[in-house]
């Protein structure tokens, strides 16, 4: 029986309808995170805020946890004002994906957080981010590429002895790059385990965890790359085994 991973939902947009018709919101979440689940052999299971109320219940019910990209955290959640007009906060998903990790965490249920994820992960522990890395951080390295997501903008510096070194096999990894926040203090227990040079935190790990992973660039836009595939396929094999070592 395939395992089942939660997957959080992207951030709703407006459909343009026709002409006299009002435009309606539509849920929306990138295929490839779908599509990466899928390959790696678990089955994703869309996570909605509507489940807000319901967080323990829902991760009672999946094996493995996928936070995903879009909009920015509040910086409510670290006690900060928003810094400027670049700042676009998605409460909603907020509420949803904090209950959500701290469900998944206590549960001890495999987490992999992504961009956003990643950054929420840090927050959740009580961290801060960089709100607008081009307005604190100037002379830091471009992590908003332009041009073919698929291809590598930096690359990270992974730890010796972390869970992601173990997965990619090595000290250095080309990655994508498209995030203007950042994790700034990091929270509780929490290990970072990449960084470009720039010193930048592109990786998190929770070592008193099987699997609670966090990286701000989207290896699900990379899976013609097989470290970037080794990702989704070490995540899914944490998650296989929690759900083959829980009673049903
Ligand atoms: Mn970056």
């Amino acid at each position: 029986m395939p395992a089942i991973v939660g997957v959080t939902c992207g951030d709703a947009f407006l459909e343009r309808s026709a002409e006299g018709v009002p435009n309606r919101p539509h849920a929306a979440l990138k295929q490839d995170y779908l599509d990466a689940v899928a390959r790696a052999g678990a089955i994703p299971l869309v996570v909605s805020p509507e489940a807000t109320p319901a967080t323990d219940l829902v991760v009672s019910r999946i094996d493995g946890l996928m936070l995903v990209g879009g909009l920015d955290v509040d910086p409510a959640n670290y006690g900060e004002a928003v810094l400027n007009d670049t700042v676009d906060p998605s409460p909603q998903r907020d509420a949803l994906e904090l209950a959500l990790l701290q469900s998944a965490l206590s549960r001890r249920v495999p987490i992999l957080a992504i961009c956003r994820g990643h950054q929420l992960l840090n927050v959740a522990r009580g961290g801060t981010l960089w709100q607008d890395l081009p307005t604190q951080r100037p002379d830091g390295l471009g992590h908003s590429q332009r041009g073919d997501p698929h291809s590598a903008g930096h690359v990270v510096q992974i730890a010796g002895g972390s869970l992601l070194h173990r997965i990619v096999g090595s000290e250095r990894l080309d990655t994508n790059s498209f995030h203007h926040q950042a994790v700034r203090r990091l929270g509780q227990n929490l290990r970072p385990t990449a960084r470009t040079s720039d010193g930048l935190v592109e990786a998190l790990e929770d070592p008193t965890h099987r699997f609670v992973l966090g990286v701000q660039w989207h290896p699900e836009e990379m899976l013609n790359h097989p470290q970037h595939r080794a990702l989704f396929a070490a995540f899914v094999q944490a998650v296989e085994e929690q759900a083959g070592g829980e009673t049903r």
